[in-house]
């Protein structure tokens, strides 16, 4: 099976707020980044009539498959939407890298240990190994290569960094849900 490429991932600047999914979507479909759901996937749509001039794009082409082709397996671009969640969780992949403490910059190097093998009942807090401060996974410094949020907004498939999303997209959904938004990639 190919490497995946990569998801473009939108969630809350704030981990803990906990935006309604039905507003967003009535949202990104009135603004035209998504299109219409996809049978037989859950909370899954295809890219809207402006979805392109949404994001910004690093590349020089881009090539947006937005229709599933003739291999059921074969990737193509298209949104989903995560079910809301009690409490914050983490979204990680293979470019994951340790988180670093807001305090003294050090990296958590057994991140995976620590937060893995609890995955269903979050933690409390990490300490930091370096400067003993104790904070909630959410509040260390994830990067934009994972991090944690209540749900989710994620574009399939883009590859780390080639897309972003343009300010009238983060005031569409801060509008939508009175809650500041912000981005990560993750590669499964
Ligand atoms: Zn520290």
């Amino acid at each position: 099976m190919p490497n995946h490429t990569g998801r473009l991932v939108l969630t809350t600047s704030d981990p803990v707020a906990g935006p309604d999914a039905a507003l967003l979507a009535a949202a990104l479909s009135q603004s035209g980044f998504i299109g219409e759901p996809l049978p037989g996937r859950r909370g899954a749509f295809s890219v809207g009539r402006n979805f392109l001039s949404l994001l910004a794009f690093s590349g020089c082409a881009v090539a947006i498959a937005a229709a599933p082709g003739p291999d059921p397996g074969a990737a193509f671009c298209h949104v989903h939407f995560s079910a809301l969640t009690a409490a914050p969780r983490l979204r990680w992949g293979r470019n994951t890298r340790p988180p670093r403490c807001p305090g003294c910059r050090s990296r958590l190097l057994e991140w995976r240990r620590r937060i893995l093998e609890s995955p269903e009942r979050p933690l409390p807090g990490l300490t930091c190994t370096t400067c003993g401060e104790t904070r909630p996974p959410w509040r260390w410094d994830w990067k934009e290569q994972g991090g944690y949020g209540r749900l989710f907004v994620m574009v399939e498939e883009v590859f780390p960094g080639e897309a972003v999303p343009t300010g009238r997209l983060l005031d569409l959904l801060t509008d939508a849900c009175g809650s500041g938004w912000r981005h990560f990639f993750v590669q499964d």
